[in-house]
This record gives structure tokens, sequence and C-alpha cells, in this order.
């Protein structure tokens, strides 16, 4: 066994492994160094746990690392691009979940042996630890059901909603005293556990489709402040580090996203945002301009400025090779070529960067939304690879919409659009878009690898 000098060491190590990981991830071209340095800073942490601890059974152990092991590889390789968000959403459960039963096992083990305020404080770190991980479990699990499709986006808006959450956090408060006072407390632990669990499935089946990404690091960062409460309990350091960057980091991306969104934070976390009319938007009337794919290369033929925009549709086409290349060959033509990145965009937080940086798209031609929507309006050609909400105007025009006030990108400025979507479905939001009817939006229906190919062919 190691001696506990050699465990602190190995802790620290680790812990700035972890730092040094987070800022890497935080820009495309250190992106991969952040990765080595969080692997790194993993094994160093499990070899010191594991090797470091009083280990009452290592075959145990063992099997059970052989056993997790081997389902993270498996989904690991299986899992497809577009299934990330929900993966990652489930990952969170487990971590909720862990948080539970260690909280649990902690208290049946060490609760009574405990006197004063020794007691006093494991009880308030058990009772935390449980309720952010129950929340976390259950609120996840519905993220990834609803990411999944498997529930549908629409908020479920229960009424005076606001106050049975608030009643509900009165008597987890209420629970929490008469459980440290009591000399065995498991039935209000378990009555708690039961509330909170309620309250994450309502929390996160009160929020509206276009919110979800703002859940989702949400329930990140609630996930890292669980693995926090699991550390205290567990009396383990590096864990305590760990959580607190995943829950302070998660809670900073949330607050990010809601600023891309236009979205106050308390607002989402209530739920139904946007929404709480229960209005549906208005369906469009008109005409919708088709243009085959022989059209389209034209058009870009013909264009000096050219600015693509990229959504989910790409992803699920995995079509951003296709749109690589098409780049590629543009440019050699001589024309202004950029992209335009919506920050919700996709399923998760940098989504359409992570596969433009995968097709090799140089990041000096990638834009946020901020930086490139005041430049449209001089771009020739709009080409809008598989997205629908985050080009929506009704966003902007429409205060009933599901989406008012979340900035778009404002495509329709440019002089042409050419939508590439396979119909006229609407997006995840499942809100109608009139761009689609505009007089400058041309439809390029089809699949968007294959309508791409064709365009790069005609191209060529
Ligand atoms: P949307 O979901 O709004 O639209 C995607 C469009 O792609 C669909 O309308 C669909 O239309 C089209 N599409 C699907 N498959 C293909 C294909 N093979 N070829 C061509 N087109 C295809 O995506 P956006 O990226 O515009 O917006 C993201 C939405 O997701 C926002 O509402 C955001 O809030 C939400 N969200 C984002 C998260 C994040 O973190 N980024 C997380 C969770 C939700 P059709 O079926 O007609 O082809």
């Amino acid at each position: 066994m190691m001696s506990t000098g050699i465990v602190a060491g190995s802790y620290i190590i680790a812990a700035v492994l972890f730092i040094l990981s987070l800022g890497g991830l935080s820009h495309p071209k250190t992106a991969r160094k952040g990765n080595l340095y969080g692997v790194l800073g993993m094994v160093i942490a499990i070899i010191a746990t594991v090797f470091g601890h009083n280990i009452v059974n290592y075959i145990l152990l063992a099997a059970l690392m052989a056993a997790g092991g081997a389902i993270g590889l498996f989904l690991a390789r299986r899992v497809q691009m577009t299934e990330m968000p929900e993966l990652v959403a489930i990952l969170h459960s487990f971590v909720g979940l862990a948080a539970v039963l260690i909280g649990f096992a902690t208290y049946l083990d060490h609760g009574e042996k405990l006197l004063g305020t020794a007691r006093l404080i494991l009880e308030i770190e058990i009772y935390i630890g449980v309720l952010i991980g129950a929340v976390t479990f259950t609120g996840s699990v519905i993220a990834f059901a609803k990411l999944k499709g498997l529930l549908g986006g629409k908020p479920l808006l229960l009424p005076a909603r606001h106050w049975g959450n608030l009643a509900l956090g009165f008597l987890c408060i209420w629970l929490g005293i008469e459980f440290v006072s009591a000399d065995n407390g498991t039935i209000y632990l378990i009555v708690m556990t039961a509330i909170a669990f309620i309250f994450g499935i309502h929390m996160v089946m009160a929020i509206g489709g276009a919110d979800m990404p703002v859940v989702v690091s949400m329930l990140n960062s609630y996930s890292g402040w669980a693995a926090a409460a699991t550390g205290f309990m567990l009396s383990n350091d590096l864990l305590i580090v760990i959580g607190a960057l995943v829950g302070s980091s998660g809670a900073i991306l949330s607050y990010i996203m809601c600023r891309a969104m236009n979205r106050n934070f308390i607002s989402v976390i209530a739920g139904g945002f946007g929404s709480s009319s229960g209005t549906v938007s208005a369906k469009y009337e008109g005409e919708v301009i088709p243009i085959q794919a022989t059209g389209c290369s034209e058009l870009l033929d013909d264009a000096q400025n050219i600015v693509i925009a990229p959504g989910y549709g790409m992803a699920v086409a995995q079509a951003q090779n296709t749109v690589s290349e098409l780049t590629n060959v543009l440019r050699l033509k001589g024309k202004n070529v950029r992209f335009a990145i919506h920050p919700v965009a996709g399923r998760m937080p940098g989504h359409m960067n992570v596969l433009l940086a995968e097709a090799r798209v140089s990041y000096d031609i990638v834009f946020e939304m901020d930086e490139i929507n005041s430049e449209l309006e001089d771009v020739d050609v709009v080409l809008v690879v598989g997205a629908n909400d985050i080009v929506n105007p009704s966003a902007l025009d429409e205060p009933d919409s599901p989406i008012a006030g979340m900035p778009v990108l404002e495509v329709w400025k440019a002089s042409t659009v050419v939508v590439l979507k396979r119909g006229m479905a609407s997006g995840y939001a499942g809100v109608d878009n009139p761009l689609f009817f505009n007089e400058n939006t041309m439809m390029l229906f089809g699949d968007a690898k294959q309508s791409l190919d064709s365009v790069l062919s005609g191209l060529s």
C-alpha cells in the first residue's frame, strides 16, 4: 500500500493535470493536449486511490473496474457523434445515483458511530450530497429521454408549479433539521430522497425544447457538486477538487449558454420559460422555392462572399467532410468562404466546432454568431446545412414564439439563402420557420451529404 504522503502528492499532481486539461480544452488548438492531461490525471488518480487506501476486497474491486471499463469502452466506440448529448446526460445520472448510494451507505455505516460536531458535519454532508445526487439522477434520466426523443420536447407546465417547488424546498429543509436532530434519521433521508427524485423529474419536464442546452450544462454542474459532496463523505480530497472543478465549470457554461440564448438562468431552472402562454407558433402560408443541386452549384460559382451555417442536420447526415471539401474547392476558386456558428447549434455545446475540426476546417474561417451577424448583409449566398431553430427569424419577430428572444443567425439578410434539409419538418424546439417561405430563400431538399456531394460535382 502507498504511504499517505505519496497518495496526497499523487492527488495534487492529478488535480493540477485536471486544471491543465480544462485549460487545454478551452481552445481547439490545445484540445488534444487537454484530453491527454485529463487521461493522465485520471490514471494517476485511480492508481493512488486503489493502492493508497484500505481496500477490503481487491478481487471485487478488480472485477467491478473491469466490468465498468469494458462497458465504457464499448459505449465510447459505438456511440455516434449525434448521440453524444444523450450519453453525457446518462453519465451525469450515474454520478447522481452514486452520490445517493454512497450517502446512504455512509450514513448506515458511520452515522451512529460518531458523536457531537463530527457527527453533525457528516450528517449535513450526507444530506446535501444525497439531495443534489437525487435531483441530478432523475433530472439527467429525463434529459436523456428528451434528447433521445423518447419524451416530447414540450414543457410540462403544472398549475402552481412554482409554489409546489417552493413547498418541496421548505419540506426538504424541515426534513434536514429533523434528520440531523434524530438518533436514527433514516426515514427522513428516505423521504427527502423521494422528494428530490420527484423534483428532478419535474424540473426537467418543465423545460421547453430550445432551453435544453442550458439544462444539460446545468446537470453537468450538478453532477460536479454531487461528486464533491461524495468526496466530503468519503474524505477524498481529490474527489472534492474534481467535483468543484466540474461543478463550477458547468455553472459557468450554463451562464454562457443562458446569455447566448438571452435567457434568465433562474427562469430556465424554474421551467417553461418562453412558453408560459402555451402559444403554438403560427403556421406559415406560402410557396417555397425549391432548387436543384446544379442550380446551387451555379449560384455558388457566381458568388464571391459565401457563408455556411451548419446545424444539427449536418451532424445527422455526417456531411462535415463534404462541407470541408466544398469549402476547399470554393476557396481554390478565390471565393471568401466563412462559417457562422450559433452557440446552441446541434445538440451539445461546441457540437459544430467539433465536427468542423474533425473535418479539418481551418479555425480562422470559423466565426461565432456575434462576430458574423453584422456582416451577413454583405454576403451573396448563405448555405444553411441542416439548421433550423438557429436561423428562425420568428425568434426576433414573434413575441409569443417559444423561442422568442433567442438570438439567431440572421441569414435572411444575405442576397440568397439556400437551405439544405430533407423536408419541411421543424427543428428541436418544434417551431415552424418563416425563413423557408422568404423570397430570397431556396430549398435544396434531400439528405445534406448527398445534396452537397451533387453540388460539389456540379462545381468541379
Ligand atoms: P434543429 O434541430 O433546429 O434543426 C435541424 C434540422 O436538420 C431539422 O429541421 C431537420 O429537418 C434537418 N435534418 C435532419 N437530418 C438531416 C439530414 N440528414 N440532412 C439534412 N437535414 C437534416 O437544429 P439547429 O442546429 O438549427 O438548432 C439546435 C436546436 O437544438 C436548438 O433548438 C437548441 O436549443 C437545441 N438543443 C441544443 C443543444 C446544444 O447544446 N447545442 C442541446 C439540446 C438541444 P428535416 O427533418 O426536414 O431534414
